[in-house]
């Protein structure tokens, strides 16, 4: 007896169109803090509605940062606005600080293919930053999930308490990062986004918009790629790119 193994093309395209069909909520009707954190063309293109729906790569992608919220978050997202702008971080939590009990935690799910040896956060500290100025706090949480955990170097490694950590390659790892925001910093975010929505808004009657108002990395993933738009070189780094890792909370 030989055992008859065939590829069948139908039954993947229906699951991930039954994926797709279960996640394709509507975006924000206007302009949301996302759209300021990240390309600010794609934005603009998405405003104007043309941005092509996911593709079945894209959307591959997208199950697992999908599959992570609906397993963590205690409950539905809720969609919020201040001054017009739409934001709706995952939850809420309190920081708990006896002398401030009202403080809050802006807190995010991030699903990624990025190895977890380092805290390389790259721009979600800045999409955090809009939510805590936002809700008035300075505090934010990552809930990061690597997909592939550590890869890069897979020699133990020696912690600060002095315990060794033996990684296992290529098995999925959670870290929680705590984030703190310096006043002055955050402030000076307020008005860089405020930079970024006056030149998303003022695109409308201009058509354009510079091509440098990009990460370098983003051209690579963009449905606009070679078609609506021929990408550059982008210039934009994160606003909170300097980061201190402090000792671990227990
Ligand atoms: S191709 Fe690059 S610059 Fe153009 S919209 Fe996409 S991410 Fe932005």
């Amino acid at each position: 007896m030989v055992l008859k193994v065939r590829r069948n093309r139908k039954a993947e395209r229906e699951l991930i169109e039954r994926i797709r069909e279960k996640n394709t909520k509507g975006r924000d009707p206007g302009i949301s803090l996302t759209d300021l954190v990240y390309c600010s063309r794609k934005s603009y293109l998405r405003l104007k509605g043309e941005t092509p729906p996911p593709d079945d790569d894209a959307i591959l992608t997208f199950s697992f940062g999908w599959a992570m919220h609906w397993l963590s978050e205690r409950g539905p997202e809720k969609r919020k606005q201040i001054e017009g702008l739409w934001y709706s971080p995952d939850e809420i939590d309190l920081a708990l600080d006896p002398e401030n009990p009202e403080k809050k935690i802006v807190v995010d799910f991030k699903g990624t293919r990025k190895s977890s040896a380092k805290a390389d956060l790259g721009a979600w500290p800045d999409q955090l930053g809009g939510y805590a100025l936002a809700e008035g706090t300075n505090l934010a949480r990552l809930q990061t999930l690597y997909y592939v955990g550590q890869y890069g170097g897979k020699s133990p490694v020696t912690k600060s308490d002095g315990t060794v950590e033996i990684p296992t390659p290529f098995s999925p790892q959670h870290r929680a990062w705590d984030l703190e925001y310096d006043e002055a910093e955050l402030q000076g975010w307020g008005r860089e986004l405020g930079r970024r929505r006056r030149m998303i808004e003022g695109a409308k009657k201009l058509e354009d918009i510079p091509l440098s108002e990009h990460f370098d990395w983003e051209c690579k993933y963009c449905p606009h790629w070679g078609n609506k738009c021929p990408g550059g070189g982008g210039e934009r780094l994160p606003w909170f790119g300097a980061i201190e890792t402090q000792e671990d909370i227990p």
